[in-house]
This record gives C-alpha cells, sequence and structure tokens, in this order.
C-alpha cells in the first residue's frame, strides 16, 4: 500500500483538500503527516480536524508546538499567528470538540520509526531532523557548505529519514549532496542499497522552493507503483491550488500579516 507522505500545511484548507483530493484521485489511501498542521495560515481548526480524520498518524511540529505550548525562536509574525491560532482553539464552543482538539495534538510525536505496509524500507519520520526533531533546519545548502552537520545528521539514520520544516523538498544523500525534484528525472527517487537517504517531502501549505504549488510526496514499496526497484521508491508531486482563497482570508484576519498571503503567490 503506498503512503503519502504531506507537511507543513500550515493552516492553509485550500492547499490541504487540494492535496487531498489529489491522494484521493490517485486511489492512495494511507496518508501520513509529519507537522506545522498550523500556523501563519487561517484555517487551524479545519486543518487539525482533517488530518485528525484522514491521516494514520502525524507528527509535532515546531509550530504544533508553538500553539499547544509555547513559540520557540519564532519571529513576531509567526508568534502573533501562533497567538490568534491558540485563541481559536480555545474560542470552539463545543467542549467535546475542543477536547478532541486538544487530546490529539497533545498525543502528537516529536519522532516515528516505521516500515509502511508493503515497503521493504525502514522509515524514520521527524518534523525537522533525525537530532533535533522538532527545531533543526537541513537546508539544501548544508550538502555543500555543512559536511560535519551532514555528518551528524546521517549518523541518526539507519537507511531513509523524512523530513518537513524548510518547506524546500528534495534528497539528501550521505554523499553529501541534494537534489530537488526537478534533477530527479521523473520526480522519483528510488532507495538504493548502501546508500542513506534524507527526504525533504516539501510544504503543502506555504512552500518555499519558488514554485506556489501545494508540495508533498509518495512511497511505494517494491511491489507498487510504476516503478519496480529493489528497495521502492519516492515520488514528489505538486498541484495547484486556490491561493487567492487563503490570502484573502488572511487579509481578513488582522492578527495574520498581509505577507503571509502576499508570499503564497511566489512559493517563499
Ligand atoms: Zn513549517
Amino acid at each position: 500500500m503506498p503512503t503519502a507522505v504531506i507537511s507543513d500545511i500550515h493552516a492553509n484548507a485550500s492547499a490541504l483538500k487540494t492535496v487531498l483530493e489529489d491522494i484521493d484521485r490517485r486511489g492512495v489511501s494511507r496518508i501520513i503527516c509529519l507537522g506545522d498542521i498550523v500556523g501563519y495560515g487561517p484555517d487551524p481548526l479545519e486543518c487539525v480536524d482533517l488530518v485528525r480524520q484522514r491521516c494514520a498518524w502525524s507528527l509535532m511540529g515546531n509550530h504544533d508546538f508553538g500553539v499547544l505550548y509555547e513559540p520557540t525562536n519564532f519571529n513576531p509574525g509567526a508568534e502573533s499567528a501562533a497567538f490568534w491560532t491558540r485563541e481559536q482553539f480555545a474560542k470552539e464552543p463545543s467542549e467535546k470538540l475542543l477536547a478532541e482538539r486538544y487530546d490529539f495534538l497533545g498525543r502528537l510525536r516529536v519522532r516515528v520509526v516505521e516500515t509502511p505496509p508493503g515497503g521493504a524500507v525502514p522509515l524514520l519520520a521527524v518534523h525537522g531532523s533525525p537530532r533535533r526533531p522538532i527545531n533543526e533546519y537541513i537546508f539544501p545548502d548544508d550538502a555543500m557548505n555543512g559536511p560535519d552537520k551532514m555528518q551528524g545528521i546521517f549518523e541518526r539514520v539507519d537507511k531513509v529519514c523524512i523530513v518537513g520544516h524548510t518547506h524546500v523538498p528534495g534528497v539528501f544523500t550521505d554523499e553529501p549532496d541534494f537534489y530537488p525534484p526537478s534533477e530527479l528525472g521523473d520526480a522519483c527517487y528510488r532507495f538504493m542499497e548502501g546508500e542513506k537517504a534524507v527526504v525533504n517531502v516539501g510544504s503543502v501549505g506555504q512552500p518555499r522552493d519558488l514554485d506556489p504549488r501545494a508540495s508533498y510526496a509518495i512511497v511505494f514499496g517494491p511491489d507498487e507503483g510504476a516503478q519496480k526497484t529493489p528497495l521502492g521508491y519516492v515520488q514528489f508531486v505538486r498541484v495547484p491550488y486556490d491561493i487567492d482563497a487563503t490570502a484573502s482570508k488572511i487579509r481578513g484576519i488582522p492578527e495574520l500579516s498581509d505577507w503571509l498571503g502576499e508570499r503564497l503567490y511566489d512559493g517563499r
């Protein structure tokens, strides 16, 4: 059974619903989420409810942590958004729903290791990095300029690690090297014997690789998908969605900076 991997939704329901439709259209029935369900965007409750309903499990991202506990290293715009998001959860009139959402957020794990059904390779899933699961960024530049950092990260990866957090999709190998999906040919990366990989699935709700389309990935086992490979592979997917719907909601909420809507058009 292929597994769709989504991350960094950031309370963008227009993007999330479009991605879920795309996943359904492809007949992929299993979805996991790498965190940052909320923060920045206008639809935190709707996004948390959709993830609760549709995903096998989700991790905790730094923005989920910021809303539930306290914002750590947030810039003023992100902090203001976190406080506004917190109010939206607290304002829920249904006590049952309020409790269910807090319970869901409170149980989010920071690290999961699993071999997906039908998969051949165990996946370590974290929001940020294997060293600091909630807060560390692994930037594409690190593959060139941070050999010690990359070594420290790969020491904590058995085979394949899946991450989000930077909102930039692509594959880090333990060379170290970084391959954006556009350099992978068919946007697929085949897991290989003797090579470790950190796969960033990109962001559903706030892409930052100058491509404004929502980003996610699908992990296929050896006997799944179009490619037949001994260890399986990951396919990167981009989907255009209604950015106006999200940006106009952001403009209508004083606590959310207009820039949070503007940046969606440029994918930055
Ligand atoms: Zn994020």
